[in-house]
């Protein structure tokens, strides 16, 4: 064996989000990620109970799982963690990288910790900011035409671990989806169609219940 396998990392994306629910725009940046940052593997870990959303109405994490799960499934390098889930309490990006340093031990590893641009430029409010910085890379997906200046704002420790990603689809958000749902308009063609069938199967984000 050569030195350069010795040394080679594995490349582990992780890819988190609240994903209430999960869309298309996800799946593309999860896609995009992976081939254009060379990853092994991504997987899709749904926050338990996320911190900076004390005050706002998030569907139970088991939907929120199962919407992942469905999402996910034809995907042979996607894979899905209940990690923050199964954790309890809020979920904190280091807490998580952290343990998932106990299955992929740092030395062997890469991790590129994937989600929205908009909630990378609020990571100063996070956990442990600078030494989650240390343990992996953050990748921050944008819109088109995102300005990525505001990232230059960061103290420069943080900004040299981000990289950001521009993605067509990404001007699909959650939120539009939930009021869609909520004001019965057509969510076909922005989720996958088995998520399409668990929303309206569960009647989540409908006003009025069903
Ligand atoms: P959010 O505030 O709901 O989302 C911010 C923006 O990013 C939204 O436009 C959202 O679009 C988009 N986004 C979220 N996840 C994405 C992903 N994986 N790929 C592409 N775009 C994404 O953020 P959030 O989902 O609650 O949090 C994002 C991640 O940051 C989670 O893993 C969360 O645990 C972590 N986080 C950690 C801390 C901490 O450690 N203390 C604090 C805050 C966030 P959609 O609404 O369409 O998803």
């Amino acid at each position: 064996m050569t030195d350069a396998h010795v040394l080679k990392k594995r490349r582990i994306g992780i890819m988190g989000g609240t994903f209430d629910p999960i869309h298309f725009g996800h799946l593309v940046v999860a896609e995009e990620a992976y081939s254009a940052l060379r990853l092994e593997e991504v997987f899709f870990v749904p926050t338990g109970s996320p911190p900076h959303k004390a005050k706002t109405r998030v569907s139970m994490p088991e939907d929120r799982y199962t919407m992942t799960l469905l999402a996910t499934l034809d995907n042979p390098h996607f894979r899905l963690s209940r990690i923050e889930i199964d954790r309890g309490g809020s979920s904190h990006t280091v807490d998580t990288i952290r343990e998932m340093h106990h299955w992929y031990p740092p030395a062997s590893v890469e991790f590129f910790f994937i989600t929205g641009m908009d909630a990378v430029l609020d990571i100063l409010s996070w956990k442990e900011p600078f030494a989650l910085s240390r343990i992996c890379r953050i990748v921050a997906a944008g819109r088109p035409g995102y300005s990525t200046s505001a990232l230059d704002d960061l103290p420069p420790e943080i900004r040299e671990a981000i990289v950001p990603l521009e993605i067509p689809l990404l001007a699909i958000s959650s939120t539009e989806i939930r009021e869609r749902v909520a004001t019965e308009r057509s969510i076909r063609y922005l989720v996958p169609w088995p998520v399409e069938h668990f929303i309206h199967k569960k009647a989540l984000y409908f006003r009025h219940g069903r």
